[in-house]
């Protein structure tokens, strides 16, 4: 039996690791993909505190290295299921595996919705992205369009606004579905503009597969490109945490609805991360209620 089994080897759940180890618990970090989460689709990293620069995949190697060292058991393998027994927790996993853990950390992430483009995978880091936040500065100066028009998207182009030289807002719908105030404060923006009713078709790209433009279908079928640096997908995030909402309850958006302490509903069961709701979604965040978790297992733990 396991004091701590880990759910998802991302940055939220590799920091969790991390600080169960240090305080002398046995931890075992189930993956289903690979180690890092997220963050290994991006080429570049420039907002981990104290680091200058790296890739995603440095970072998580580095992590992943970091809890081998302290001594984490870790194994690819999806968790379909967490049971509560009480004093300890079941871990199912697809294969039908069965591990014990006296607590259960879930730090499942969220996968960014696509557009589903051709090309799309392949230019992520090398033009487009999902994140105004981690990317928008490499934009400063340049044009970039926006995919998406609730209010993540409003908000990415707002940021990007104050650093790109113009910012075109393509949104499906024939309007905005975002907040009227926030629509009106980035469309007062001198460098944005908006196109509604329209859909992305193809996106452009030079010999070096980095994005060169979007092409563009309007209402009436006519097609267009628009030249331009970047494309900032913000048409929604999905996480998965339907099989888990026995033990953790879920928003109506389907976010673990632990607050801040990262509890749930389940005593020893805990959520830390992107997959839990919450209003900023960034490595330090993920990171900072792993620790969080991790804390309140080990608290749970010794008094137990
Ligand atoms: C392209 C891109 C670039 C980014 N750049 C930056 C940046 O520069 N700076 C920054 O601060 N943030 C950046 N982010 C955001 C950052 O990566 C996330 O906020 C962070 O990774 C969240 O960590 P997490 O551990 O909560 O979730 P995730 O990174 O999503 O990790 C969750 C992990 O859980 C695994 N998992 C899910 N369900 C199961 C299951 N049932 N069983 C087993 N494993 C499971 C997943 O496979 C995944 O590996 C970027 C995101 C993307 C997509």
């Amino acid at each position: 039996m396991y004091d701590v089994i880990v759910v998802g080897g991302g940055p939220a759940g590799m920091t969790a690791a991390l600080y169960a180890l240090r305080n002398g618990k046995t931890v075992l970090v189930l993956e289903k993909t690979g180690f890092g989460g997220q963050i290994v689709h991006s080429p570049k990293v420039e907002n981990w505190p104290g680091t200058a620069r790296m890739s995603g995949n440095e970072f998580a190697d580095a992590f992943l290295e970091q809890i081998l060292d302290q001594g984490a058991e870790v194994d690819l393998a999806e968790v379909v299921r967490v049971e509560d027994h009480g004093e300890y927790k079941t871990v199912v996993t697809a294969e039908g595996d069965i591990r014990e853990g006296r607590t259960v950390i879930l730090a499942t992430g969220v996968r960014h919705r696509e557009l589903g483009l051709p090309g799309e995978r392949e230019m992520t880091g090398e033009g487009v992205s999902y994140c105004a936040v981690c990317d928008g500065d490499f934009f400063k100066g340049r044009k970039v369009c926006v995919a998406g028009g609730g209010n993540s998207a409003l908000q990415e182009a707002l940021l990007l606004a104050g650093k790109c030289s113009e910012v075109v807002m393509l949104q499906d719908l024939p309007e905005f579905t975002g907040e009227k105030k926030l629509q009106e404060l980035l469309l007062s923006r001198g460098n944005v503009s908006a196109r509604t009713g329209v859909r992305i078709v193809d996106l452009e790209m030079d010999e070096h597969v980095q994005l060169t433009g979007v092409t563009i279908e309007n209402g009436d079928g006519t097609r267009e490109t628009i030249a331009c640096d970047g494309l900032f997908i913000a048409i929604g995030l999905i996480p998965e945490n339907e099989a888990f909402r026995d033990v953790a309850a879920l928003d109506r958006w389907g976010y673990f609805a632990s607050g801040e302490t990262c509890e749930t509903q389940t005593p020893g069961v805990f959520t830390a991360g992107d997959c839990r709701a919450k209003s900023i979604r960034q490595l330090t965040t993920a990171a900072g209620d792993g620790s969080v978790a991790a804390m309140a297992a080990c608290r749970y733990i010794d008094s137990h």
